[in-house]
Formats: structure tokens, sequence, C-alpha cells
């Protein structure tokens, strides 16, 4: 029997324990431990209820372009479960000189698409907007370096796009900032279709083209969710774990790597190990490294994060009236304000609120904002609610109100970030057993994590040179 410590319960935890646990059943001669420090397990997935709305403290969604999240809950039997967003309303706005301006139609992230819709909106100088008409012609191009978004997308289509779309929009994703973030980290497609098309636009519209199905057919939402929130998917997860190999409330404060294999130090006791995945953000992972591998610690503190702060605020009918229509708006950095985003719940997600309520989600923090997360409660309230009236014009009174910080959560991946990885993985391998899943190495979004934790247990498996199922079921 071989045993594999998993330090860390968030989604990317629960997901390896979930993949060892299916090899497990199958006959596959392996046991788990997951250690995770909090009382719950799920990590920033946590969702509340409060006067008939759901509240998601962390993630809300995730991208349904990316499919591992969705098939892990349809493989949980939770299929029926799964929702999209609402994007018949989809609107988003930016503010911008001071007021909430849509962003016009035909922006695929952050490439125009559509002439009319930008020409027309008042979001874009002229200086802008004749930058992305030039972008037609932009000639093919491969750097030979790693840059940031804000070189590329500056490249392009001008300063001004990088300010009131590129930054904010990143924020929104990343907590990070558009000067910061490793196009080839982040938005790798647009270094290979710069390469191939030199035009964003063109080659947008050229994946737009090759994506549609003849004839037409259903278009899939932009975010898949759960009918009871995120947390939901963590519920589905431990319902098929034993509950005797799940530790809550076990903060690993050491490992190392002896002649018999790992030792695993929780509180007073230390446990044995064939393998050990480290299921954390990759500075928690530093941490707990150093004695096995200062160089391997060193890289992974090189991955930078930043910290969140969402606040819900719930408010009654008058207010929804008075809310313009759509998923929410984005604020760039450079309108004064400390909110990085709000969304609409109540739009983006109808069901989630009764008829009569409003359900705005703000977003503060971010690579600009760290200092954000040690104020009080009481002052993010009073700064949210501040502007919120500057922004939308609410002076009531919320009904109820709900303020989530997450130090540390967002993972920055800043230019070199690839060839970083590289040297993690050079250095991991030196370490015979030992894997790392998480948010710090190849995706943020929870589909990434889901991913990562299926892969890390997969990796094990291997190294450990245990057989996969379909060999056992020939050999009973
Ligand atoms: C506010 C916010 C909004 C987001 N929105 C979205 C979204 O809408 N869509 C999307 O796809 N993604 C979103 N993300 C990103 C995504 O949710 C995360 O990247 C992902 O959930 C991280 O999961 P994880 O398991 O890797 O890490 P975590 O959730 O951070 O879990 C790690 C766990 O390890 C535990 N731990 C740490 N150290 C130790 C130790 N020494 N011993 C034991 N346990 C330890 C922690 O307590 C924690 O529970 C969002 C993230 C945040 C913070």
């Amino acid at each position: 029997m071989k045993r594999i410590a998993i330090i860390g319960g968030g989604i990317s935890g629960l997901s390896t324990a979930y993949a060892l646990e299916k090899k497990r059943r199958q006959g596959v001669q392996v046991e788990y431990t997951v250690y995770e420090a909090r009382a719950r397990l799920g990590g920033v997935l946590v969702t509340e209820q409060a006067d008939g709305c759901l509240i998601e403290a962390g993630p809300d969604s995730f991208l349904t372009e990316k499919p591992w999240a969705a098939d892990l809950c349809r493989e949980l039997g939770m299929g029926e479960q799964l929702i999209g967003s609402n994007d018949k309303d989809r609107k988003t706005y930016m503010l911008a000189r001071s007021r909430l301006i849509e962003l016009p139609d035909g922006l695929m992230f952050m490439v125009p698409t559509k002439i009319m819709p930008i020409v027309l909106s008042p979001l874009f100088s002229m200086k802008t907007k004749l930058h992305m008409v030039r972008e037609w012609f932009h000639p093919p191009h491969r750097a030979n370096d790693d840059e940031t978004v804000a070189s590329l997308i500056g490249r392009h289509y001008g300063p001004e796009m990088v300010d009131l779309l590129a930054d904010p929009l990143l924020s929104g994703v990343y907590g990070g900032e558009a000067s910061q973030l490793s196009v080839r980290a982040v938005l790798p497609r647009f270094a290979d279709m710069e390469a191939e098309h030199g035009s964003l636009t063109r080659a947008m519209l050229a994946v737009r083209r090759s994506a549609v199905p003849v004839g037409g057919g259903p278009s899939r939402p932009l975010f898949t969710s759960l009918k009871q929130g995120m947390q939901q998917m963590v519920e589905g997860l431990l319902a098929q774990l034993s509950t005797d190999s799940v530790n809550t409330g076990t903060m690993v404060q050491a490992i190392s790597l002896e002649a018999g294999g790992w030792i695993v130090s929780a509180g007073l006791k230390s446990d044995q190990f064939d393998a050990v995945i480290l299921a954390l953000p990759a500075q928690a992972a530093a941490d707990l490294l150093g004695l096995a591998s200062r160089e391997l610690a060193l890289e992974l503190r090189g991955v930078n994060y930043s910290s969140s702060v969402t606040v819900a605020l719930g408010y009654d009918q008058k207010v929804r009236q008075s809310l313009p229509p759509g998923f929410g708006f984005l604020v760039p950095r450079g309108q004064g304000k400390r909110m990085l985003a709000a969304t609409f719940v109540h739009n983006k997600f109808p069901h989630r609120t009764p008829h009569d309520r409003a359900l705005i989600r703000c977003f503060l923090g971010g690579a600009r904002d760290e200092q954000v997360v040690a104020l009080s409660e009481d002052e993010i309230l009073r700064i949210v609610r501040l502007e919120l009236k500057e922004i939308i014009g609410i002076r009531a009174e919320p009904l109820f109100v709900r303020v989530f910080k997450w130090r540390g959560a967002m993972a920055q991946y800043g230019v070199g970030h690839l060839e970083r990885l590289q040297r993690i993985e050079s250095l991991r391998q030196k370490l015979p057993g030992l894997a790392l899943a998480g948010n710090g190495y190849n995706g943020i979004g929870v589909p990434d994590c889901v991913h990562s934790g299926t892969r890390a247990a997969e990796e094990i498996l291997k190294t450990l040179g245990m057989p996969d199922s379909q060999s056992i079921s020939a050999r009973s």
C-alpha cells in the first residue's frame, strides 16, 4: 500500500483526493490523507445565504470554455445542477470620465471585432479609434522574449486601450496589472495570433468564423456555475471521499524528505508517506519546501500573489429598479476609486436572488491595493458604500452586507513565468514523490485548479510505479 499526503483542502487538493479515491476504488493499492489548515474545506470556494440571496465569497462561476470543472461536476452526478450565466442580458460598463459607459458590442475580451459599435462608442478617443483601424494592417510578429500584456496591447491598439480595457479586465480576473502580467502565461493565444496573423482583430475574426458550426447552433454561456453555488462542488467532492482521509483544522508546519520517504509534521504529530502533493498557493508551498530544497522554495516564492476583498450588499426592489441592466461594471485605475469592479448578481445569475432584491458584489484589492485587506470591515464598507453612491447613485441602507478577505489568494503570472515553471519542474523532479497543484502554475481559474489536481495525482501514481486501473482489471 502506498501512502500519499495531500496538503491543502481547496478545490485543487480535493480534486487530487478525488482522482486518487477513484483509483483506490478501482483496486490500486493507494491511500491518501488530506491536510487542511482551516476548519472547513474548499479554500476560497465559500457560498453563504442571506435574505433569500445566494452569496459567493470567492469565485462565483468558471469559464465554460475550460472543460475540467464542468466535467468533474458531471462525473460527480451534478450535471443537472450546472447553470449558465444569463448572457442575453450580458452588458458590462466601464467607469470613464466619472460615468458608466457600456462596453461596445464586438469586443472579444480586449480585442475589437466590430467596427460600427466601436466608432460610435463614447468610451474611446478618436486617436484610439484610428489606432484600432490601423491595427488591421499590423504585420505578423513573433516576439523573441516574453513581454507584458500592456506592451502587446499598447503596440496594437495604443495606451488608452491598456488603461481602459486591458488593465481593468486583468484586475477582474487576476487582481493584477497589465504592466506586470506576462502575455505568454496569461494570454498565450494573443502571442500566437500576433505571430500568425499580425492583426489581433483579424485573428479573432478568423477564430470566430472557424468556431461557429455550419448553420449556427446554440452558443454556450460564457460562465458556468452551480445552482446552489460553488460550494456545491466542494460538497460533491467530499461526498466521494472517505471522512477518515480528510483532516481539517490541521496545519502542516513542515515536510522533509528522509530515507524512508516524506515526513509530514502537523501539530504534535508526524507521519510518513511515500509521496506528498502540495495543493497550495505557491508561496505556502515554498514555506514547506525550504528543508527539502532551498532552490525550489526560492523559485516558488518568485510567483507573486495579490490579495482580494469581496463585499456583497443586498438591497430592496427600489434599488434594483434604479440599477442599469447588465452584469456590472469595471473601474479603470485612473478613476481614483478603490473598487476594481462590481457584479450585479441579480442579472448575471437571476435565480440567486428573489425578484424583489438586488445583490451587488464589489471587488477591491489586487496588486495595486494590498493595503485594503488590513482595513477593518467597517472601513471597507464605508469605502464601498461611498463609491457605490458616486458611481451608481445608491444612497439606501443595504439590507445585509458581507465582507470577505482573501489574503495572498490570486497568483500573478509575471513576465518570465513560463521559464520559472520550467525551473520549478526540473527542481521538482529531483525530489522523488513530490507533486505540485494549485493556482500558481498553469492557470488560476477553478477549472485550471481541478485540472492541476487531477494531473498531480496521475503524476504521483506514475512515479510510484502504481499500475493503472486497466492493468488491474486485466489481472483480476
Ligand atoms: C475573490 C476570488 C474570486 C475568484 N473568482 C473566480 C471566478 O469567478 N472563477 C474562477 O474560475 N476562479 C476564480 N478565482 C480563482 C480560484 O477560485 C482559485 O484560484 C482557486 O479556487 C484556488 O484553489 P486552490 O485549491 O488551489 O487554493 P485555495 O483555495 O487557496 O486552497 C488552498 C488551501 O490550502 C490550505 N493551506 C494553506 N497552507 C496550509 C498548510 N500549511 N497546511 C494545511 N493546509 C494549508 C488553505 O487553508 C486553503 O484552504 C477567484 C479567487 C478569489 C480569491
